[in-house]
C-alpha cells in the first residue's frame, strides 16, 4: 500500500492534568521527528518537575473515589476509551507510521490494533477475577496499589502505553503517564479521548518530557507508589535504585537479547526465516527481538544460506511505500547508534554474511539501515551480548544440545526466545531450560492473555492478561473471627 502521510506540523503546547488541557511550566520544547524523512514533523512540550507535581497532586486527589468506584463501572470507562480510540485508528496508524516508521500494513495490526484490543480485553477481566478470596478465618481482598507512573518507550508507543495504563486504571489505580519525547503524538490523541468520554478529572494525567527532566522527578515524587517502565536497562537500574528510596512498588520492561535455538531436527526453512523476520520486525527495534540464531555446526552452511536469502529479500524504504518491509530506524541517534554496532562487529572478526553499515542506495533522509547477517562465532562478542535495536542478526554456531543451551542463557538478558525442533515435545523440553520470561515453540504465536516480562536483568514484574493487573493490586488480610 503506498499511501501519502500528510506534512503538515503538529504542535502541541499544552499537558493534559486534573481533566485540563493546561500549560506546562516549561517554556521550551522537543521537536519530534518523522522517521522516515528526517524532518521535523511537530513538537511537543519541554515539561518539567512543576508539571510533575501537579500532576501526582491530581493524581492523589481523584485516587479515593477512583479506588471506590464499582469494578464494573471502571470497566465501562475502559470501553468507552477502547471505542474513543477505535474511532481515530486511521489517524494513529498514519501518526504512530511517521513518529516510529514501521510499514504502515503490519503497523496497523501491531502498533494500532493490537493496542486498541487491550482495552476490550483488560475492560474484560473485570468480570472474572478474583479480587477477594477467603483462606482459613480471612478474607483476603485485593486493593489498588495506589498512584502510578508510566513511563513508557518509543517503539510499540501505544501498545506500552496501553499495557501499563488500562490494566492500572481498572484495578482502581489513578495514574501519570509519562510517553516517550521520541514518539509521544500517539499518547495526546489518547489523552484527547479520555477527555472526550468524560473521565473523572485526575483519574488519568499526562506530562511530556525527557527522561531527566520529566522522567526522574516523576520516579521520585512522594505521591507515587507504584513505578511501571519500559525501557532500557540503563534506566530502569536508575529508576529501581531511586524507587527504592521510597520502597515503591516497581514493574520493569526492560532490554532483551533474545536466542532462537534451532535443534538438529529443525525444519530450517521455516524455522530461519521466521526468525530473521523476528529480528527484523519494527526494524529490530523489538524488544523480544530474535538477534541470535542459534544453531548445529554442521547445519551452519544450510542457515547462512535461507538466513541471507530471507534477509536480501527485505525492501527497505519509507513506512508508506508500496512493498517495504523494513523501515526506517526511529532516529538518527538511533541510526549511528546500530552503525557502530555494525562496524564494531566487524572489527570484533564477526563475518559479514549481508548488510553492513552503509546507507542503503537511493534512500534520502530517512534512518535507513541494511538488512544485516553475520556469523558470530565467539558468543561473548558485542554482536552476541548487546541488545542492538536495529535489524542485525547474529547466526551463533554450537556443538551440541548442551552448548545451546549454554550460549542461550549467556547474556545479562532473559526476556524472549524461540526454540524450534521436529516436535513440540522436544522443543518444549529445551525451552524449560532457557532462563527467559516467553519462549515461542516451533512458531507458536505471541498470546496477549499470557504473561510477558523478564528474567534477569530484562526486569521483574509481568504485563498481560490477569498477569498484569495483579500488579497494580495490594493484598490485604481481613481476619474474621472463627466461626462459633
Ligand atoms: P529509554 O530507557 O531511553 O526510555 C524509556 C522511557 O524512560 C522514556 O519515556 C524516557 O524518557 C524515560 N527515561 C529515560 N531515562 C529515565 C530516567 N533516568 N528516569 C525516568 N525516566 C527515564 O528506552 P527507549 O530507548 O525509549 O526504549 C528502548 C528500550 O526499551 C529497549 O531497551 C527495549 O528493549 C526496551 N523495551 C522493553 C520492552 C519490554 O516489555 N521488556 C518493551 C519495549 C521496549
Amino acid at each position: 500500500m503506498t499511501s501519502t502521510p500528510s506534512t503538515a506540523s503538529i504542535v502541541r503546547d499544552r499537558i493534559y492534568i486534573n481533566g485540563a488541557w493546561v500549560a506546562s511550566h516549561g517554556r521550551e520544547t522537543i521537536a519530534v521527528s518523522d522517521s522516515n524523512t528526517g524532518k521535523v514533523m511537530g513538537t511537543v512540550p519541554r515539561g518539567t518537575a512543576a508539571d510533575v507535581d501537579a500532576a501526582v497532586t491530581a493524581a492523589a486527589a481523584a485516587f479515593d473515589a477512583w479506588a471506590a468506584t464499582p469494578i464494573a463501572e471502571r470497566a465501562a470507562w475502559l470501553r468507552k476509551i477502547g471505542d474513543g480510540l477505535q474511532r481515530r485508528s486511521t489517524e494513529l496508524v498514519e501518526l504512530i507510521a511517521r513518529e516510529v516508521g514501521m510499514p504502515v500494513g503490519l503497523g496497523a495490526r501491531v502498533q494500532v490494533a493490537m493496542p486498541l484490543a487491550q482495552w476490550t480485553h483488560v475492560a474484560e477481566l473485570g468480570s472474572d477475577f478474583r479480587f477477594e478470596e477467603q483462606v482459613g478465618n480471612s478474607l483476603i481482598v485485593r486493593e489498588p496499589v495506589g498512584v502510578v507512573a508510566a513511563i513508557t518507550p518509543w517503539n510499540f508507543p501505544l501498545n506500552q502505553i496501553s499495557l501499563k495504563v488500562a490494566p492500572a486504571l481498572l484495578a482502581g489505580c489513578t495514574v501519570v503517564l509519562k510517553p516517550s519525547e521520541v514518539a509521544p503524538f500517539n499518547a495526546f490523541v489518547l489523552a484527547e479521548v479520555i477527555a472526550e468520554v468524560g473521565l473523572p478529572a485526575g483519574v488519568f494525567n499526562l506530562v511530556c518530557g525527557d527522561g531527566v527532566e520529566v522522567g526522574e522527578p516523576l520516579v521520585a515524587h512522594d505521591g507515587v507508589d507504584c513505578i511501571s517502565f519500559t525501557g532500557s536497562t540503563r534506566a530502569g537500574k536508575w529508576i529501581s535504585e531511586v524507587a527504592a528510596r521510597g520502597v515503591k512498588r516497581v514493574r520493569l520492561e526492560l532490554g532483551g537479547k533474545s536466542p532462537s535455538v534451532l535443534l538438529a531436527s529443525a525444519n530450517f526453512a521455516t524455522a530461519v526465516a521466521a526468525s530473521t523476520g523476528s529480528c527484523y520486525m519494527n526494524s529490530g527495534q523489538t524488544c523480544v527481538a530474535q538477534t541470535r540464531l542459534l544453531v548445529p555446526r554442521a547445519q551452519l552452511p544450510e542457515a547462512i544460506a535461507i538466513a541471507k536469502q530471507t534477509a536480501e529479500a527485505y525492501t527497505v524504504g519509507s513506512a508508506f511505500a508500496e512493498g517495504v518491509r523494513l523501515g526506517p530506524l526511529i532516529s538518527q541517534a538511533q541510526l549511528d547508534r546500530v552503525r557502530d554496532f555494525i562496524r564494531r562487529g566487524i572489527e570484533s572478526g564477526a563475518e559479514l554474511i549481508t548488510g553492513g553499515a552503509d546507507a542503503p542506495a537511493g534512500l534520502e533522509g530517512g534512518y535507513f539501515v541494511k538488512p544485516t547477517v553475520f556469523v558470530v562465532n565467539d558468543a561473548s562478542s558485542v554482536l552476541a551480548q548487546e541488545e542492538i535495536f536495529g535489524p542485525v542478526l547474529s547466526i551463533i554456531p554450537y556443538d551440541d544440545e548442551a552448548d545451546a543451551i549454554r550460549i542461550a542463557n549467556d547474556t545479562p538478558y532473559g526476556l524472549g526466545g524461540a526454540v524450534w525442533a521436529g516436535t513440540d515435545e522436544e522443543a518444549s523440553r529445551v525451552a524449560r531450560r532457557i532462563r527467559t520470561g516467553q519462549v515461542h515453540i516451533n512458531g507458536g504465536p505471541y498470546n496477549p492473555a499470557a504473561p510477558f516480562g523478564g528474567f534477569k536483568q530484562s526486569g521483574y514484574g509481568r504485563e498481560g492478561g490477569r498477569f498484569g493487573l495483579d500488579e497494580f493490586l495490594e493484598y490485604k488480610a481481613l481476619h474474621l473471627r472463627a466461626a462459633a
